[in-house]
């Protein structure tokens, strides 16, 4: 861009369209937003920078972007909910550190998290279990229980 160009932008969108970093914190800094609108950042679902697999729509009034695209049907609501129950109880125990608390996607991730939901029905065995998962660093120990629970 030529320098006459980019002095003509407003410094906030030049910087949004050339940096790669957190598009939410961009906002948040941007505004000067109060605490309570930076917690609950979670890279996994927070904007197109930290997750490019995100389909987002619009920004509510925290910077939180909202679902679009494949939104997820009733069944599979249901299906995400029973495993995210079952992966809470499993985090306190896989991470038993009292200093440390574990978020479902210390246990695994929201992509993850997502595929099961979908594909929960078709899962019959530990086989299409690992299949939809890839590599998932709990699967020796933690598979046979999450299959019983799809
Ligand atoms: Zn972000």
């Amino acid at each position: 861009m030529l320098p006459e160009h980019q002095g003509k932008l407003p410094n906030f969108w030049y910087i949004l369209a050339n940096e790669h970093g957190c598009l939410r914190i961009q906002f948040l800094d941007h505004f000067d937003e109060p605490q309570e609108f930076w917690i609950h950042i979670q890279k996994d679902c927070c904007c197109s920078n930290c997750n490019p697999k995100l389909q987002l729509s619009k920004l509510d009034n925290h910077y939180l972007y909202g679902e679009c695209g494949n939104s997820l049907n009733a069944r599979c609501k249901k299906v995400l909910e029973l495993i995210t129950t079952w992966v809470e109880n499993q985090a306190s125990v896989a991470f038993p550190n009292p200093l440390f608390k574990p978020t479902v996607y210390s246990f695994i991730s929201a992509d993850q998290l997502m595929q099961l939901a979908k594909d929960a029905h078709v899962i019959m065995n530990l086989d299409k279990l690992h299949k939809a998962l890839g590599s998932w660093c709990f699967f020796q120990t933690h598979s046979p229980e999450l299959l019983v629970n799809l």
